[in-house]
């Protein structure tokens, strides 16, 4: 059974590990347009998951192709990332917020990085970092405590959340392990060297 994950099709196979809320950080995608942002939306998870982010909610869709495809990098790649769908946004936004947490709104319009990260990492509270497809809804930037900028340009939402995940975690992403995984790349100068820890010696 997959790690961690919710499928609103699927309620069946609810599981996973439960967080406690203090350690998390975890990702909102909003206006994911089925099949158009498939792509897009799959390397907002992956660099979600391989730069910390305990999990990510898609707002208001089902994508049972992607979560196929995130489920399987975790099986294969191993930690306890989680995918859930089909939340109604602003359930999820309030949601969050009525249980403590704090809300990052990644945008072009916000205020810079480095001056958000300030106010963000002095608090303890756990974040939710919203990273829109299509136009974002007013009542996002309202209900954020922070609108961040990752420069005043426009730029692509993988790149704004990878630097966003950067600076929060000052770069500890690159000693992350991933628990129960059945497949490891070792760090090689040249050529690809993959172990699968599921072979006899690996
Ligand atoms: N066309 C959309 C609009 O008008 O709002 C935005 C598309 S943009 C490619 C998708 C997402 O990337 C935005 O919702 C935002 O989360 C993120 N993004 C784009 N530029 C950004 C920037 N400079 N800083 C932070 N996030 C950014």
């Amino acid at each position: 059974m997959p790690v961690g994950t919710f499928s609103a099709l699927r309620p069946d196979i609810t599981v996973g590990r439960q967080h406690t809320l203090a350690e998390q950080i975890v990702v909102l995608r909003l206006g994911h347009r089925i099949p158009r942002d498939l792509r897009v939306t799959t390397h907002v998870c992956l660099t979600a998951r391989a730069f910390g982010a305990d999990g990510l909610i898609l707002a208001d869709v089902v994508d049972t192709a992607l979560e196929k495809t995130i489920l399987d990098v975790c099986k294969r790649f191993g930690g306890s990332f989680w995918i859930r769908m089909g939340e109604p946004w602003r359930q999820a936004v309030k949601d969050w917020k009525s249980k403590g947490g704090e809300i990052a709104h990644l945008t072009a319009y916000g205020i810079p990085l480095p001056e958000a990260m300030e106010a963000i990492n002095a608090s303890p509270r756990p974040k939710l970092v919203v990273v829109g497809a299509e136009k974002v809804p007013g009542e996002v930037f309202e209900a954020a405590n922070w609108n961040v900028a990752v420069t005043n340009q426009p730029i692509s939402e993988v790149s704004a959340l990878a630097m966003f995940l950067d600076r929060y975690f000052e770069g500890r992403q690159f000693s992350k392990e991933f628990e129960n995984a059945q497949l490891r790349i070792i760090p090689s100068a040249h050529g690809k060297k993959v172990v699968n820890l599921t072979e006899p010696g690996g």
